[in-house]
């Protein structure tokens, strides 16, 4: 599953990282790093991270997208 933070919005309130840990990390105060091809067992997690996020600037394909959006176009 693919995930993608919109940086620009992001402010580093550090609940995805909280919440997530395996996905996301603060790198010093404010930076964000986060793997953009995170793993489906951490769907729930993502949810809630993304969920969490004062800014939403955490966007999950399979949390956001209705499931017939996700078809594969190639
Ligand atoms: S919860 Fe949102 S604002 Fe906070 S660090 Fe994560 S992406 Fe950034």
């Amino acid at each position: 599953m693919r995930l993608v933070v919109d940086l620009n919005r992001c402010q580093g309130y550090a609940q995805c990282a909280f919440l997530a840990p395996e996905v996301f990390a603060m790198h010093g105060e404010e930076a964000l790093l986060y793997h953009p091809e995170a793993d489906a067992a951490q769907r729930e997690k993502l949810a809630q991270a993304a969920a969490a996020c004062p800014v939403q600037a955490i966007l999950v394909d399979a949390v956001d997208a209705p499931p017939e959006a996700v078809s594969d176009e190639r």
